[in-house]
């Protein structure tokens, strides 16, 4: 090449450098500038002569410098090689910015021996590509953002839906001046179970159970008004299974009215909450105690209400009246039933307390007496149930005023004593003189008198049993039946009572059976008394000829059983819990039998008293068998 031609190549190549937008640098392996385009200026802000001289490194940030060292390195080591990267630089300015180097390793280049550097400042591009992924982080926040946004909005719908759909309450939506069905819950399904509900048709459609109720009407009202509608318990006739049959039932109701952004009404929310069964419940405890009222006020009875211990909380007037108290007493607390009971009836009222306890009421009434304010005794009839099953202690007892009834009692008793005392007197002398009269015609021979006066005698003794039976049961009644207590031997008393009664008959033959070797201790005439009771109806009641047979025997519980069986009439079974009330007779019209009732009823007086039973086992048409257990001395005396 000729000289001229390279000079002209230089001065091409510099004029190249030096008017080259990128800022070309020289430097040595250790990274001291050793030249600096002009371009420099623009790029890093220093004149060339302020770099040239200066190691390059110390310019780069110190975050940045260990990654172009890295870099650096494969280019310093192999000759010819280029790399190519970015790093902060400090800018004369003070602060760091963005260059995007080019570093070739011309340090075997005969005519350059060093490393070339282009530098091109690219903080502009950095920031925008910063600004860019701000951007697009910013976006990207927005839209996650918005779809959560989107997300809770959708379960708040769903939540919303769900509530409404599943609320107890019925709920629909009417939409429209002619109130068509939008939406309706599954409570309205389950009120009306087979019904088809037709969205978009009207609620008169919908539900044409409700015409004529002036559900509709009320409907309308509020569209129009705006103003929203409150039923409590309100009675509607319902079509509950779309049969055409209407049945009663009681609602709270709301119609709400909702608004459209100019505040005009669009549509009716309507909430329904069915109340029959609390209406039902509420309405039967109302009238249970209007009429528990009622009867308490009308007076015919007296009524209170007490606890177990005595303390009566309220009386009616008849109540008062008649124990002669004021309702002042009764607010003072001073009317107490058990201080009012004279202490006889402790027991009986003792065995009415126990069974409210037990069982919450007492199964029949009992008699009783109160003493009244003013000392003087009154006989009531009473009984009790307890108000709550759980709280047996407070109840309400009724009372009936007996007084009447006991005078009426009083005055029979009276009279049957009475009469009973005026019989026995002539009787017992009739008696007497029969029997003298007997011994003496037995001396002479005349058999029809003898049998006349025998006869007699038996009249006689029927008379004076009957007599003595009478005044017995006045005994009873007064509580005055006194028995002896003394030993006596069952088996003698019985075989005497056998042949006594074998006298009166010749019809029947009466057998003994069995022994008991028993000794009782009580009344040895009551029981033979009770022996002749039994005998006698066996007698009475087996017309034909059959045998009676008394058996004796001592059996568990040292109890001595005495049985009397015939094998007569018998006795139907519903009778036979019966027999030994007070003037309980089994009456047949066709074949009417003497007799007063009272046999039987005195016998188990007697026996009872004596801590025995009395039973009976029969069979209509079959014959009866009449036992009584007493029992033995040494248990009776542990008694
Ligand atoms: P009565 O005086 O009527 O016989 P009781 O008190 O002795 O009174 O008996 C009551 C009723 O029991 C009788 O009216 C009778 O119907 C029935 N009765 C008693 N004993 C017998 C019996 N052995 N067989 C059938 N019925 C009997």
């Amino acid at each position: 090449m000729a000289v001229n031609d390279l000079e002209q190549n230089d001065t091409f190549f510099r004029a190249l450098i030096e008017n080259s937008a990128d800022a070309i640098a020289l430097m040595s392996p250790e990274g001291r500038i050793t030249y600096a385009s002009p371009a420099t200026k623009g790029c890093i802000g220093y004149t060339p002569e302020e770099v040239v001289g200066q190691n390059c490194f110390a310019f780069i940030h110190p975050e940045d410098l260990a990654a172009v060292q890295l870099v650096l390195a494969p280019m310093l080591a192999t000759p010819g090689r280029v790399v190519t990267f970015e790093y902060r630089f400090r800018h004369k300015n003070g602060n760091y910015c963005w260059l995007k180097g080019t570093a070739t390793n011309l340090l075997s280049h005969p005519a350059v021996h060093a490393i070339l550097s282009n530098l091109h400042n690219i903080s502009e591009q950095k920031r925008d590509e910063e600004l860019l992924r701000a951007n697009e982080e910013n976006s990207r926040v927005l839209l996650v953002r918005e779809q959560a946004v989107l997300r809770q909005e959708e379960a708040a719908k769903q939540h919303l839906s769900n509530l409404f759909m599943q609320s107890p309450a019925m709920i629909c939506v009417l939409n429209g001046p002619e109130l068509r069905l939008e939406l309706v819950n599954d409570a309205f399904r389950q009120l009306y179970s087979k019904r088809e509900f037709l969205p978009g048709k009207t609620v008169q459609e919908n539900w044409p159970d409700l015409e004529g109720q002036g559900f509709f009407e009320k409907l309308y009202q509020v569209y129009q008004s705006g103003i929203a509608y409150v039923g409590n318990e309100v009675l509607a006739m319902v079509d509950r299974v779309d049969t055409g049959v209407l049945e009663p039932g009681y609602f709270n109701i709301v119609y709400q009215p909702a608004f459209d952004a100019q505040g005009k009404v669009n549509s009716i929310i309507v909430y329904v909450m069915e109340v029959t069964e609390q209406v039902l419940a509420r309405q039967h405890i109302q009238n249970g105690e209007a009429r528990l009222r009622r009867l308490i006020d009308a007076n015919i009875v007296g009524v209170t209400f007490c606890n177990l211990d005595g303390r009566i909380s309220e009386a009616n007037d008849v109540f008062l009246q008649m124990v002669g108290y004021t309702r002042e007493d009764l607010l003072a607390g001073k009317i107490d039933w058990a201080k009012m009971t004279p202490p006889e009836y402790k027991e009986l009222d003792g065995r009415a307390v126990r069974d409210l306890r037990e069982r919450g009421a007492i199964p029949r009434p009992y008699e009783k007496a109160y003493r009244r304010k003013d000392g003087t005794l009154l006989s009531v009839v009473v009984t009790a149930a307890a108000l709550d099953e759980a709280n047996p202690n407070e109840c309400i007892a009724f009372i009936l005023d007996n007084s009447m009834q006991k005078e009426l009692d009083q005055s029979k008793d009276d009279f049957i004593s009475m009469t009973s005392h005026e019989l026995k007197t002539p009787v017992t002398s009739i008696k007497g003189f029969t029997q003298i009269l007997l011994k003496r015609f037995e001396q002479r021979d005349e058999a029809d008198i003898k049998r006349f006066l025998s006869i007699m005698d038996l009249q006689l003794d029927k008379l004076t049993r009957l007599i003595g039976d009478l005044l017995d049961i006045s005994k009873v009644q007064g509580g005055k039946l006194v028995m002896e207590q003394k030993p006596f031997n069952l088996d003698t008393l019985i075989s005497e009572m056998i042949e006594q009664m074998q006298a009166t008959t010749t019809r029947q033959n009466i057998k003994l059976v069995g022994k008991t070797n028993a000794t009782i201790i009580g009344d040895r005439d009551r029981v033979g008394h009770v022996i002749v009771n039994l005998i006698t109806n066996a007698i009475k009641y087996s017309p034909d000829s059959s045998p009676i047979i008394v058996k004796i025997f001592c059996a568990e519980e040292q109890q001595a059983v005495t049985q009397i069986q015939d094998f007569g009439i018998g006795i139907d079974p519903s009778h036979q819990s019966k027999l030994f009330a007070q003037f309980y007779r089994v009456t047949d019209p066709h074949k009417p039998y003497p007799g007063l009732g009272i046999g039987l009823y005195l016998s188990r007086q007697i026996v009872e008293r004596h801590d025995g039973k009395i039973w009976v086992e029969s069979k209509k048409g079959e014959g009866s068998v009449f036992s009584f257990s007493l029992p033995l001395m040494h248990e009776q005396g542990k008694r």
